[in-house]
């Protein structure tokens, strides 16, 4: 379950159109990356996607159903930031679970949901420490694991890596590699690097100016760029 599909979307800002008529069709179990220059509208669709943000005109489904109108808690997805604010007085399975504390769930319940994803992510290790005493990577892990026990349809991620150095950068990028390949759930992730993009996507939506200028695997975009722009944005450095 995961499937995401937009029609006509576009995002007004007051008078100012941000978002200007996107058509995309996001498999189940996809990985596909939005990239495009500052500005071009990357987290707004990504933010009409997981409802923070209202769509002006046209509609949203997952897994066939309108969404359009639905809040972002009735969606099933989950949103992973750059800015993984964990809560600092909490262990790391206070901070995976505190979701589910909230919504309600039952203490045996939490403690299994954190188990697995601790699991998942090899975070079992780490379970009683507070953020404090965790590496960058480590913390962003933790944030991941905390959308994973929601058991979420899809994740988004918004330039989840871009606070960390180089080095972790790459390391993360395989993390999250293997993650989707273990969870097999959809994951529509953002980024202003090409070589993210270009190693774990299955699709690449390239954007400018609100619009999409082109949809392709890494190998088509790279091959069979659209126009010059889609070319010089896939073959820059950064
Ligand atoms: P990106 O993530 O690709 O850098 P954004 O989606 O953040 O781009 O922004 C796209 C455009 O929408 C930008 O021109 C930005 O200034 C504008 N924008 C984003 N959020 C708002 C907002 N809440 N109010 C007004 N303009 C906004
Ligand atoms: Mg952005």
């Amino acid at each position: 379950m995961g499937a995401i599909t937009l029609n006509a979307v576009e995002k007004w800002f007051g008078s100012v159109q941000v978002i200007k008529g996107v058509d995309l069709e996001i498999a189940d179990g996809e990985f596909v990356i939005f990239v495009g220059p500052s500005g071009c509208g990357k987290s707004t669709l990504l933010r009409l996607i997981s409802g923070l943000e209202d769509i002006s005109r046209g509609s949203l489904t997952i897994d066939g159903k309108d969404v359009t109108a639905e809040p972002p808690s009735g969606r099933g997805l989950a949103m992973v930031f750059q800015s993984y604010a964990l809560y600092p007085h909490m262990t790391v399975r206070e901070n995976m679970g505190f979701g589910l504390k909230t919504a309600g769930a039952p203490k045996k319940e939490i403690a299994e949901k954190v188990n697995e994803a601790a699991r998942v992510l090899k975070l079992e290790p780490l379970l009683d420490r507070r953020p404090k005493d965790l590496s960058g990577g480590q913390r962003q892990r933790v944030a991941i694991g905390r959308s994973i026990v929601r058991q979420p349809t899809a994740f988004l991620f918004d330039e989840p890596l871009s606070n960390l150095d180089a080095a972790l950068r790459v390391e993360m990028r395989f993390e999250i590699a293997k993650l989707h390949q273990r969870l097999d759930a959809t994951m529509i992730y953002v980024t202003h690097d090409q070589v993210e993009a270009m190693t774990l996507a299955d699709k690449i939506v390239v954007l400018q100016a609100g619009r999409i200028e082109q949809v392709g695997t890494p190998r088509e975009l790279y091959e069979k760029p659209a126009n010059l722009f889609v070319a010089q944005f896939i073959g820059s450095p950064k």
